[in-house]
């Protein structure tokens, strides 16, 4: 009989994927000694089971969590529903990788009236046990039967109104028990039905929730977004309470070994006495830095800092933990190696080989490569932002500087992103419900929080800007206004806020590219030193090149011509060119082009100073080029000598139902070889004279065919080009070497790969069209149908960011397989989006690719990646 529970005895860390981060974490706590509330754990595999059983748990799994209990009972010598000594628990979720704020928890299940009753009794603290029960009621109704915080959260409210006080622990025993029966009552007119009474109901109800939980939207938009498959599921855990609002003796907190925002060693977090876990991470009040409980709590603080020390020794990394004082007991509920900024990050696992706790391959994997993407990203400038004041400050709870307008709901944000708007969120505090707008905005800018609030947490994971806990700030959420350094603030004003320091400033302060330096210069040569596949860039001007360079660039691996052609007024010429009728005619425009391409190209030779160029010849479809306008149509016809009309009838004449798969790539090579002459022209006199000032410089130009299907094609082509490129080398008396290759982004290109490898210096897989083309939809239309896709779970990410490994994927493989044996040179990279993306670079590594090749921002990720692929 499979085994589904565990108790947090039975468990350790390397079973994490069966028991999820947490119950893992909870039970190799337990194996170290330390003082861990006990329970079990729900493994995932029975939350996968459940979706297979339909949304139910069957009767094994039900047995074994019955047992469980009584287990659970024995260790701890409570009985839930008990009248002597009743037995209270939380039930928490758990997955494999850890999904802050993402899934639900239900505390102090177990609770009736009678038990509280009990409880108030042994306890004499009545203002405890109706604490516990109403918060019961209002999680246990938001969670299992998605009533709905908001309602419970108004009653609350109208309570400390009618009160005349301002925080939850100012409202009484009495207040609280006025408020449990109103919770139920809302219950109750909500569903239909008595609030539940029988403590093992209430577990089961609980135990389904968590397991539903993991398919709520929230959810599967952070696994998308941090590629956590669906398949993986969630454990469950069920834990004895430990209780931090039994008075000013108790309390709660969250806490990391090293700083998650700079890195720097030493103890941060925060504590609130008198209050449960939940109140710190989501900002109810703010909380004070965890320095402070060292006087409230002496004991227990001696006691945590060698927790921490403990921790930390064993997982040799950051822990992040929470804990919470009962009495001034320490309690450890939970501990995992803590999310961080990519700035901390680096810090962290370059102090970590310092300290001589990890090696250097070790700390380049503990960077997740898609978190660079936050250093590379732009800084305030630094004399705007001396020469600006601050109008406010709150923590700075994740770096990075954003400037843009406010808007003050998530739904605002992803409005007005969607326009093009650069937005900053700003909000009381936020929840999870908010996080597509959280990542649509550029930063977020909260009245209530610490440094563990939710909008810190997942601002810090998302890589976004974030201040939180500005109290300053007078809120009107609802008028959509605020009042901060006595200034109103509407809707569409701007302001900029600061993630490092946490201050914020009225108006927009200029920002400016990031550099590779200090830490992150280190990690990246650690990267470079275990990496074996190169990394190159797709740039298609000498500017986009250098940038590239600087971020590590080794090389172009695909330089877009077309994207040439709009430069000043080029495009006249190009327009020429296709509204020419004769072969005469397109020549004369060709021949205005072709210095200006050579000079676009003797460019990015130089800015390579060596590094090998891949350029691509014209790829898009010719009417992407026509004009539109009445005014240039009569500019060029003019240019032409001839009419409006026979230009317009030209243009008719482009027109493609289906341009994608039209006129386009190779075609037009083979239509008007002329231009890939020209093309042929300008690169190889571009290489011959960058050559003559450099002799140094390895230049080999590598010049690619886009969208050949057929080896015909490529044969066809090349031929005209190789005349083209032999017939300038000859005249310049130069000895210069090139090749000719070709994109692999058609899936008979693929599949013909041994064919194609014979005519081929080169293959370079262009993702984008091989993916669109093998899936066979538009990659400018798929985001219409996608969503519907991610929902019916037919995808779980975006087969354009994310490499489809098991289609695509097959194809790259049997390129390579066929290709290379018949071609031993043949040198293979892939150029396409997924070039930057860490899982597919992985995939790439696996296969055998010589290099990728992304945008250049990407670079550093890339490198990263690769190191890690080879480690
Ligand atoms: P999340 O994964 O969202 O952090 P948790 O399962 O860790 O959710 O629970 C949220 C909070 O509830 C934690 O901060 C923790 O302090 C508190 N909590 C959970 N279980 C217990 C328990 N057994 N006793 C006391 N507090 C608990
Ligand atoms: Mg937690
Ligand atoms: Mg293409």
């Amino acid at each position: 009989m499979a085994k589904w529970v565990y108790m947090f005895t039975e468990g350790n860390a390397t079973m994490r994927n069966l028991l999820g981060g947490k119950g893992a974490n909870l039970a190799e706590m337990t194996n170290l000694g330390l003082p861990v509330p006990q329970g079990f754990t729900i493994t995932t595999e029975a939350c996968t089971q459940y979706y297979e059983d339909g949304r139910s748990i069957n009767d094994e799994i039900m047995a074994q969590i019955m047992e469980a209990i009584t287990k659970m009972e024995g260790v701890t010598g409570k009985k839930f529903g008990d009248k002597e000594n009743p037995l209270l628990v939380s039930v928490r979720s758990g997955a494999r990788a850890s999904m802050p704020g993402m899934m639900d928890t239900i505390l102090n299940l177990g609770l009736n009236e009678e038990v509280v009753n009990t409880l108030a009794e042994k306890s004499g603290n009545e203002r405890w046990a109706w604490d516990c029960y109403r918060r019961f009621i209002q999680m246990y109704s938001d969670v299992v039967m998605e009533v709905g915080k908001k309602y419970f959260e108004e009653l609350i409210d109208e309570m400390k109104t009618k009160r005349g006080v301002k925080q939850d622990v100012e409202l009484t025993a009495a207040d609280l028990h006025e408020l449990a029966d109103q919770f139920k009552a809302e219950y109750k007119s909500k569903i239909g039905s008595d609030f539940p009474t029988d403590p093992k109901e209430q577990l089961v109800g609980a135990i389904k929730a968590v397991f539903r939980s993991w398919d709520n939207p929230r959810a599967n938009v952070y696994r998308r977004d941090n590629d956590i498959p669906y398949s993986w599921g969630t454990a469950v855990n069920v834990q004895m309470m430990a209780f931090g609002n039994m008075g000013d003796d108790c309390g709660t907190g969250v806490a990391f070994t090293r700083d998650p925002a700079t890195g720097a060693n030493g103890l941060f977090g925060e504590f609130l006495t008198n209050a449960q876990g939940e109140d710190v991470v989501a900002g109810v009040r703010t909380p004070m830095h965890i320095s402070e409980m060292e006087q409230k709590f002496p004991e227990a603080f001696v006691q945590f800092k060698q927790v921490c020390e403990t921790l930390e020794k064993h997982y040799r990394d950051m822990q992040d933990m929470e804990f919470t004082v009962e009495h001034g007991k320490l309690y450890m509920l939970q501990t995992r190696n803590g999310k961080r900024t990519a700035q901390a990050a680096l810090k962290i696992a370059c102090d970590l080989v310092d300290e001589g706790m990890r090696t250097e391959e070790e700390a380049v994997a503990m960077i997740d490569p898609r978190n660079l993407d936050t250093l590379l990203h732009p800084q305030f400038d630094a004399a705007a932002l001396k020469a600006a004041t601050p109008m406010g400050k709150g923590l700075g709870a994740s770096p990075g500087a954003a400037c843009g307008k406010i808007v003050f709901s998530a739904e605002d944000a992803v409005e007005w992103a969607a326009r093009g708007e650069k937005v900053v969120l700003v909000r009381l505090e936020t929840s999870p419900e908010d996080i597509t707008g959280m990542k649509a905005a550029q930063g977020i800018l909260t009245v209530r929080g610490g440094m563990t609030s939710h909008a810190a947490v997942v601002a810090r994971g998302m890589g976004s800007c974030c201040v939180s806990g500005c109290g300053d700030i007078a809120m009107d959420e609802e008028n959509k206004k605020f009042t901060l350094a006595g200034k109103e603030f509407h809707e569409g004003d701007a302001i900029s806020i600061d993630g490092t320091t946490g201050n914020i400033y009225d108006g927009l302060i200029p920002t400016v590219d990031a550099k590779i330096a200090g830490e992150f210069g280190r990690i990246m040569g650690w990267a470079d030193k275990y990496r074996t596949m190169k990394v190159r860039t797709n740039a298609d001007t000498p500017a986009d090149a250098k940038k590239a360079r600087e971020l590590g660039a080794e090389g172009i691996g695909l330089c877009r011509t077309e994207h040439m052609f709009f430069e000043g007024n080029r495009i006249d010429a190009f327009r020429e060119m296709i509204c020419s009728e004769t072969v005469e005619e397109r020549e004369a425009a060709l021949a205005k082009i072709l210095p200006e391409q050579q000079g676009d190209f003797e460019k990015l030779y130089e800015a390579l100073e060596g590094n090998p160029v891949t350029i691509r010849f014209l790829d898009p479809p010719l009417h992407e080029f026509v004009p539109t306008e009445e005014e240039d149509i009569k500019k060029l016809a003019d240019a032409q000598g001839k009419t409006v009309e026979q230009i317009k009838t030209i243009i008719a004449s482009l027109h493609e139902f289906n341009p994608m798969m039209g006129h386009r790539g190779c075609r037009l090579a083979v239509t008007y070889p002329e231009i890939a002459k020209m093309q042929t022209s300008a690169v190889i006199r571009a290489a011959i004279n960058v050559k003559k000032n450099h002799p140094d410089w390895n230049i080999k130009p590598e010049i690619m065919i886009p969208l050949v299907g057929d080896i015909k094609e490529l044969k066809y082509v090349k031929k005209f080009v190789v005349e083209t490129a032999d017939a300038e080398i000859k005249a310049a008396g130069s000895d210069l070497e090139y090749e000719v290759g070709t994109m692999i982004e058609i899936p008979r290109a693929a599949l013909t790969a041994d064919d194609i490898a014979k005519e081929a210096d080169f293959f370079c897989f262009g993702t984008n069209d091989l993916t669109q083309m093998t899936y066979g939809f538009s990659r400018d239309d798929a985001g219409k149908f996608l969503n519907a896709y991610y929902d019916a779970k037919i995808f779980e990410n975006d087969p354009f960011a994310k490499l489809d490994q098991v289609g695509v994927g097959k194809l790259m493989k049997m390129a390579i397989q066929l290709g290379k044996p018949v071609n031993p040179k043949l040198h293979v990279g892939i150029c396409g989006e997924h070039g930057g993306d860490p899982s597919s670079v992985e995939f790439c590594n696996e296969i055998g690719l010589d290099y990728v090749s992304c945008s250049p921002f990407r670079v550093p990720i890339a490198r990263l990646a690769a190191a890690q692929a080879a480690i």
